[in-house]
């Protein structure tokens, strides 16, 4: 019943199928054809589960319980259990998620007034290696499903009473190296029947794959779109990004010109200061007459430190130099504050060191 079209909702431990992880047309799907239930259920249920965001099929009162009891022996609505929180002193809260498999993924809850950001994660480890990235450094384990990405945005929810305003796909793993189930999941978080995040809160953040900017461009909302650049001279770039050999810069160029001539949304170019690395007169000027004809805003950050890596982080003055260097010859750079740098849950210093499985937010 559940093979087939539905397998990739497949629990990792059970027969159920993961609900939480339909878009509203398989919903409809599942409900009419696998169980023989009237359409009208599809609209219960995907309200029971994103907007009033219940655990379980018999909290939903207003189905018969011989309906709850056919959706309990068949599917199931994914909680994450979280196994650890800690607090910043700026407020910022890092979750860890502990999946049914065992596998540790982390989020982070960011106060940014006036709103509330979740970075959220969309797989176990990542397989880019990029080498200022705790992530990276882990490796790959696997893709998240959707309903595991939708639930840590749902698990954070709840533990909060403030609405979070915007989601950042820019935790752990490259989320266009899991296209299908993010794009199920994007369907899912914006769909008005639900906690309705609009695509424009939405970023998803990339180090800029083949196939994925182009992907994201098809999509029907205007998600923001962020870029790992880190660096506009190739061999700088190689060598912070290694999958960059298989996007180099005039193909990268060229993707966020298509994004933004399709969706008309400013691009965001993120660029993690290194000292002695990325932070040089010739690398600005480079990164200047990359972004010159892109409609685009440069997000500096600072290097966090990371245990065994041999990366430096810049002094205030070498950041300010930077910052000053680009500010009269680019259309728009920020300087992005460090969030959670005290409870490990900033750029790219998350990662293994809990345990074998325990990873981080890094995408920057
Ligand atoms: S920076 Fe992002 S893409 Fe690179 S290794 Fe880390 S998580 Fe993966």
């Amino acid at each position: 019943m559940v093979e087939g079209e539905f397998c990739r909702h497949m629990s990792k431990d059970s027969k159920k199928v993961q609900v939480t992880g339909f878009t509203y047309d398989d919903l409809k799907n599942w409900v009419t054809v696998d169980l023989g239930m009237k359409p009208y259920r599809a609209q219960q249920l995907f309200s029971w589960i994103h907007l009033k965001r219940v655990n379980s099929f018999h909290q939903m009162t207003d189905i018969s319980l011989a309906a709850r009891n056919e959706l309990d022996r068949t599917g199931e609505i994914t909680d994450l259990e979280i196994c650890n929180a800690v607090t910043a002193d700026d407020g910022t809260v890092k979750y860890s998620f502990l999946l049914k498999d065992g596998e540790i993924i982390e989020s982070v809850l960011i106060p940014d007034s006036p709103g509330l950001t979740a970075c959220i994660s969309t797989q176990a480890g990542c397989r880019c290696g990029c080498t200022f990235c705790q992530t990276g450094r882990g490796g790959f384990r696997r893709n998240l499903q959707t309903d595991e990405i939708v639930a840590q945005l749902y698990g954070l929810q709840n533990r909060t009473h403030s609405r979070i305003s915007n989601v950042v796909l820019m935790g752990m793993g490259e989320p266009m190296d899991n296209f299908p189930a993010v794009s199920d999941a994007l369907s899912i978080i914006t769909d008005d029947r639900g906690i309705c995040i609009g695509a424009r809160k939405i970023t998803v953040s990339t180090v800029g794959i083949p196939g994925g900017i182009e992907q994201l461009a098809k999509l029907n909302g205007q998600y923001g779109l962020a870029v790992s650049l880190h660096s506009a001279v190739e061999s700088t770039r190689l060598k912070l990004v290694p999958v960059s050999k298989a996007l180099p810069l005039p193909l990268i160029k060229r993707d966020l010109l298509d994004y933004y001539n399709r969706k008309g949304r400013r691009i965001t170019l993120e660029y993690c200061l290194i000292a002695g690395i990325n932070d040089t007169v010739p690398e600005a000027d480079a990164l200047i007459e990359f972004a010159a004809d892109i409609e685009c805003k440069i997000n500096l950050l600072v290097y966090n430190p990371i245990e065994g890596v041999p990366y430096v982080r810049p002094d205030a003055e070498s950041v300010n130099r930077f910052m000053h260097y680009l500010y009269p010859r680019c259309q728009a750079v920020t300087l992005r504050r460090s969030r959670g740098s005290d409870i490990a849950a900033a750029c790219g210093q998350l990662g293994p060191g809990f345990n074998r499985t325990f990873s981080s937010c890094s995408d920057s």
